[in-house]
């Protein structure tokens, strides 16, 4: 570790799982206490231990739900309050929890809103993992404040983060604030990690660490393609590219305060802390050479279950609005268009077939009468495959190699479309075809 590592301030987050039980909590420890920059810790509640488990942010919510129908919460609550206790005794702590669930217990026989209740996942986390790292507790409600239209009023959350946090060593529940009255609220699912980025936005953080139980942004669905070599540098706009069509690791809008300060974001796997991850910024200083070395694929994403509605129709191209009175019917009946593209007097739709089948009568009949196209097709089975790279755009060449990737793999293609910005190659295949496309194109661009 060198000198500038200490200054640089590292705001850490933790999720459920990587604070499930004990063992878990001992190994976050040993990443807090293996660089001292990691001064600012956020956590979430204990997750999953193996699959059929319970996450403790659910049976909060359940142990609420018993309240409202008033049918006997004990068992729930009892689970919830024996995880924790196992815990501190695990870790051989000796923080007073049990008076704290005598007095939670009591407000819930007195009539305690969902909020309150639910913010205790993250609430006992943190009491328990400050006394165990020997830092100060600071409770979330004093930190994040609510503005009254239900968002986060930011100038007053950096401002009371600035002045209670400052240069000391803390643990803070994510996931809730509190109204300016002082009324707990929740954010929305998953919500530490906003509460994390609000932090490490407000103290100007040196990077925002995200510690999670994946290894990092994977190059592709490891369902398909067997590396679990994360990426190691991805834009805010790849990621979007990405996980708009595949498997999601974070929701990028959880983490826009990081974003407008340009702070690193630093995806970590709490069960391999020797691995850098993935880090996401807004733009990465790359020249052309250091473009040239690595590949210039960033990732490859893509989903099935997608309809094609092709509308033909003579003048189609020239006649001025005809594109815009097409899409208003998808839009009329709420139909979100995944792409579009065309030729000369023609134009195809691309959507999501489970959606469109609700509608689509409607919307094939409206079409007919209104547009009178000369023929109009609608085919299922299509999948897309999307290949995302920043660097594409310093390459000659790449549109070519995707094609000929998938046609010398006997892959028929359906529809191709490619942003003006060289950002991504989004391919229509069969979607008997789509694992496969995924697979020679990895293979190919790895
Ligand atoms: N514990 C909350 C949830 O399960 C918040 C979080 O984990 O970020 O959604």
């Amino acid at each position: 570790m060198d000198g500038k590592e200490i200054i640089m301030l590292k705001v850490a987050k933790f999720g459920g799982s990587s604070l499930a039980d004990s063992t878990q909590f001992k190994k976050v420890r040993e990443i807090i206490l293996m660089n001292p920059a990691r001064k600012v810790v956020v956590v979430s509640a204990p997750g999953k231990r193996f699959p059929n488990d319970h996450k403790i942010t659910d049976l909060l919510y359940l142990c609420h739900a018993h309240i409202t129908y008033g049918v006997d919460y004990s068992p729930v609550f009892s689970l919830i309050r024996e995880r924790f206790l196992s815990i501190r005794d695990e870790l051989g702590l000796s923080v007073p929890l049990e008076a704290e669930f005598d007095a939670l217990e009591k407000e819930m026989h007195e009539g305690i809103t969902e909020a309150k209740l639910v913010s205790r996942g993250e609430y006992f986390t943190a009491k328990l993992l400050a006394a165990y790292l020997g830092y100060e507790f600071i409770d979330a409600k004093d930190l994040i404040t609510f503005g009254f239209d239900g968002s986060v009023d930011r100038e007053v959350t950096y401002a009371s983060i600035e002045q209670t946090v400052r240069s000391r060593s803390v643990v803070v529940p994510g996931f809730y604030g509190a109204m300016p009255d002082g009324v707990i609220k929740l954010m929305s699912r998953g919500g530490s990690d906003v509460t994390g980025a609000l932090i490490a936005a407000a103290l100007n953080a040196g990077v925002y660490e995200n510690w999670t139980d994946v290894p990092g942004i994977l190059m592709a669905d490891p369902r398909i393609v067997q590396d679990e070599r994360p990426i190691p540098k991805i834009t805010y706009l790849e990621l979007r590219e990405l996980s708009y069509i595949g498997a999601k690791v974070l929701h990028e809008d959880s983490v826009f305060p990081v974003r407008a300060k340009n702070i690193p974001l630093n995806i970590r796997n709490t069960n391999d802390p020797d691995h850098p991850g993935t880090v996401i910024m807004e733009a990465f200083d790359e020249d052309e050479t250091e473009a040239a070395k690595a590949s210039f694929i960033t990732g490859i994403a893509g989903k099935t279950g997608l309809t094609v509605i092709t509308v033909i129709k003579n003048g189609l191209s020239s006649a001025v609005g005809a594109f815009r009175q097409i899409l208003g019917f998808f839009a009329k009946y709420n139909v979100s268009v995944a792409y579009t593209c065309g030729g000369i007097d023609c134009y195809s739709v691309i959507v999501e077939t489970a959606v469109f089948e609700q509608v689509k009568y409607r919307i094939i009949s409206e079409l007919e009468a209104e547009m009178k196209p000369d023929s109009m097709t609608v085919s299922d089975g299509l999948a897309v495959v999307a290949v995302v790279g920043r660097k594409m755009v310093l390459r000659v060449g790449c549109l070519a190699k995707i094609m000929s990737t998938l046609g010398n793999a006997d892959i028929n293609i359906r529809m191709v479309t490619a942003g003006p910005e060289e950002m991504n190659v989004i391919v229509g295949v069969d979607e008997k075809d789509f694992a496969r496309s995924v697979k020679v194109l990895y293979e190919e661009f790895k």
